[in-house]
C-alpha cells in the first residue's frame, strides 16, 4: 500500500531506554524522514538530562535524521494512520547509541563468519486497572491459571482485543496465555531473522500497551511490579541458519545432538552473563526478578529443558532447537537484548571459550555453580564497565553513554529509597512514578 492510503505517517524508533519515540508525519512529505536532537540519547525517564558522552549534550544538542523505506510503511492500529520504523543517522553515518544500529552490528557480525541469527521472543507482562486512588491495581480475574484462555482469564477482553488488533496488522502471532499470576499474560510472536524479530517485538509492545490503555487498562512489562507475584521476561531464542539453510545448532554425530557452535554460544552466554545483564535487566524494578526460586535466569548455567537454568536448551532436535536466553526481562529493548546475546555468543565462539556442565540439580535456591547474575543495577553496570571485550564488541560509544544515564538512574533510587536491602522486596513509589507508566 503507498503512502497516500494514510492521512499520517508515524515514524517510531526505539531509543536506550526501550520508548519508542518518533513524529507524526504527513504522508506526503514521507520522503523528506523526520529530525530529531541527538542528546535524546541523554535521558532519563523523568527526563533529567547531562553531558551523557556521544549525545552532543554541550555541542548544541544537534540534530540526528531518521530515515525509513517507504515501502515499508505498514497500517497501524490508529485510524489513517501507517507506522514505520526509521534509522538514525548523522552526518551520513549511522548513529551508534541507536539500539537498532547496534543489533545490525550484531548481526552483520556473524553473517560475516556465515551464519544467519534467527530469533524468537517471549513477551509477558501484566495488565492491570484502575484504583479508586487514582493508580493501578492488578486485573481482577479470579478464574485465571498459567495457560488460562478465555474470558475466565480476560474478563474485560483486553488481551483478546490486543490479539485481534494484532492479526489485523499482519503481526505474525504465535501464541497467547495467562502466565502464572492472576492478571499476566504471555504472548509470543513467530521467530524471524534476528532484525525482523527485534522490530516487530518493538511495534508488537507499543500496539499492545496503546489498545490496553484505550480501554482505560494499564499493560506493563515491567520486570516485577507486584512483589508478591512472579515477574515479567523476556526470553531470547537463538538459532543460527547457515549457508545451506540448516540449523548450525545441530549436530546428530554428538550423543546430545548439539554442535560444537551451540556449546560455544553456551559458554559466550555465561562467561559475559553479568554484562550482558546490564542490558537485558535494565532497571533497578530487574534485580527484584533476577532471584533464586523465580524461574528466570538467574545462575550462571545452562540446562536441557531446564527451566531453572539460564539457557535452556528446548528438547526437540529439529529447525526448532534453539537456546533460550531466559534472563532478558520486559524492560529491556528487545533491539539490545537480542545484540547482547548475540555477542556473547560470538564472543564464546571467537574466544573458543569452554562450555561447562550442564545443571543437573533442581537449581533453584542452589545450583551447580554459586555464580549469579549480579545483585542489583549499580553491580550490573560495573559488570558492564568491566569486560572490555563485551563492550568493545557489542558497541564502546554506546556502552559509553548507557553507562551514564544508567549510573543516574541508580542513584537516583537510592537517594529516594536509602538503600538496595531494604527495598527488595517492595515496589517502591519512586518505580510507580518513574517506571510505570513508561514501561
Ligand atoms: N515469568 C518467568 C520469568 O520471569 C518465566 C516463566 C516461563 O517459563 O515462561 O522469566
Ligand atoms: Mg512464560
Amino acid at each position: 500500500m503507498g503512502t497516500e492510503a494514510y492521512r499520517r505517517i508515524r515514524v517510531l524508533w526505539p531509543d536506550h531506554l526501550n520508548l519508542a519515540r518518533g513524529k507524526y508525519l504527513p504522508s506526503r512529505l514521507a520522503e523528506r524522514g523526520t529530525r530529531h536532537c541527538l542528546t535524546v540519547f541523554g535521558l532519563g525517564y523523568d527526563r533529567d538530562m547531562g553531558p551523557v558522552p556521544g549525545t552532543g549534550f554541550l555541542e548544541g544538542m544537534p540534530d540526528m535524521e531518521c530515515h525509513f523505506d517507504v515501502s515499508e510503511v505498514r497500517p497501524s492500529w490508529e485510524d489513517g494512520v501507517g507506522v514505520v520504523i526509521g534509522d538514525l543517522e548523522r552526518n551520513g553515518a549511522a548513529v551508534p547509541l541507536a539500539p537498532r544500529t547496534v543489533l545490525r552490528n550484531a548481526v552483520g557480525a556473524w553473517e560475516s563468519m556465515g551464519f544467519k541469527p534467527k530469533v524468537g521472543i517471549e513477551l509477558e507482562a501484566y495488565l492491570m486497572e484502575p484504583d479508586p486512588d487514582g493508580g493501578w491495581r492488578p486485573y481482577n480475574a479470579p478464574g485465571s491459571m498459567v495457560y488460562g484462555t478465555g474470558v475466565r482469564n480476560d474478563p474485560q477482553g483486553i488481551v483478546q482485543a490486543i490479539d485481534q488488533t494484532a492479526d489485523q496488522l499482519g503481526f505474525r502471532v504465535e501464541s497467547v496465555n495467562g502466565e502464572f499470576d492472576m492478571g499476566q499474560f504471555e504472548m509470543t510472536l513467530e521467530f524471524d531473522d534476528a532484525m525482523r524479530c527485534a522490530d516487530e517485538v518493538f511495534l508488537f509492545r507499543a500496539m499492545a500497551m496503546e489498545v490496553a490503555a484505550q480501554k482505560g487498562h494499564l499493560l506493563t512489562f515491567l520486570p516485577r511490579p507486584i512483589p508478591e507475584c512472579g515477574g515479567n521476561g523476556l526470553h531470547v531464542n537463538l538459532s543460527l541458519q547457515d549457508a545451506s539453510g540448516s540449523n548450525a545448532m545441530l549436530d546428530s554425530s554428538n550423543p546430545d545432538g548439539l554442535s560444537a557452535i551451540a556449546k560455544s554460544c553456551i559458554a559466550g552466554q555465561l562467561h559475559h552473563m553479568a554484562a550482558m545483564t546490564a542490558l537485558c535487566a535494565p532497571t533497578a524494578n530487574s534485580y527484584k526478578r533476577l532471584l533464586p526460586g523465580q524461574i528466570a535466569g538467574y545462575w550462571k548455567n545452562w540446562g536441557y529443558d531446564h527451566r531453572c537454568a539460564t539457557v535452556r536448551v528446548n528438547p526437540e532436535r529439529d529447525a526448532s532447537t534453539r537456546l533460550e536466553n531466559r534472563m532478558p526481562d520486559g524492560a529491556a529493548s528487545a533491539h539490545m537484548a537480542i545484540a547482547s546475546v548475540l555477542t556473547a555468543s560470538r564472543l564464546g565462539v571467537e574466544q573458543d571459550l569452554p562450555c561447562p556442565d550442564a545443571e543437573t540439580g533442581d537449581a533453584l535456591e542452589t545450583a551447580c555453580t554459586e555464580e549469579h547474575t549480579p545483585d542489583h543495577l549499580g553491580a550490573a553496570l560495573d559488570a558492564l564497565r568491566t569486560d572490555r571485550d563485551f563492550a568493545e564488541a557489542i558497541g564502546p560509544e554506546m556502552v559509553d553513554q548507557y553507562l551514564a544515564v544508567k549510573d543516574t538512574e541508580w542513584q537516583k533510587y537510592l537517594t529516594a529509597n536509602g538503600s538496595w536491602e531494604e527495598t527488595i522486596d517492595r515496589f517502591t513509589d519512586w518505580e510507580k512514578q518513574t517506571y510505570l507508566p513508561y514501561l
